[in-house]
């Protein structure tokens, strides 16, 4: 960050890497380089709102993509646009070759049940009790 100094105004580098100078409401010390003299300076954080159009807000159509998340029965759509999210339709699990997140816990219920009633295994269980669905052996 370029500021200038107070003293003799030329212009000297304060280390931005520094994430204390971002403390905003307390006064820094620096010393300048060129002229050696002490001065303080305080830090403004500005906030900058970039509009952009969002038709689908406006009768248009959301345009929907779908979320990167792990694991992927947690993903959704969401409008590149306006920013809103959904749950995937039916539709679009079978399309996409993803399941609910109901099968995502069946699926991890019987890995953990083949390999070790460990607790990750309950958890899945009192999970699918918990949305009533029935897990039968
Ligand atoms: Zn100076
Ligand atoms: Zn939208």
């Amino acid at each position: 960050m370029e500021v200038d100094c107070p003293y003799c105004e030329k212009e000297l580098d304060i280390d931005s890497s520094e994430s204390s100078v971002y403390d905003e409401g307390v006064k820094h010390q620096h010393e300048c380089p060129h002229c050696e003299k002490s001065f303080v300076f305080e830090t403004y954080v500005s906030f900058h709102f970039e509009p952009a159009k969002a038709d689908c807000l406006n009768d248009g159509k959301h345009d929907y993509q779908m979320t990167a998340t792990t694991p992927i029965e947690y993903s959704e759509m969401e409008c590149k646009m306006c920013g809103s999210s959904r749950e995937l339709s039916d539709d679009e699990r079978t399309k996409f070759n993803i399941g609910t997140k109901e099968s995502y816990f069946e699926k991890m219920y019987q890995f953990y049940e083949k390999n070790d009633h460990g607790l990750n295994g309950k958890v899945a269980q009192t999970y699918l009790q918990r949305q009533n669905i029935c897990y039968t052996k």
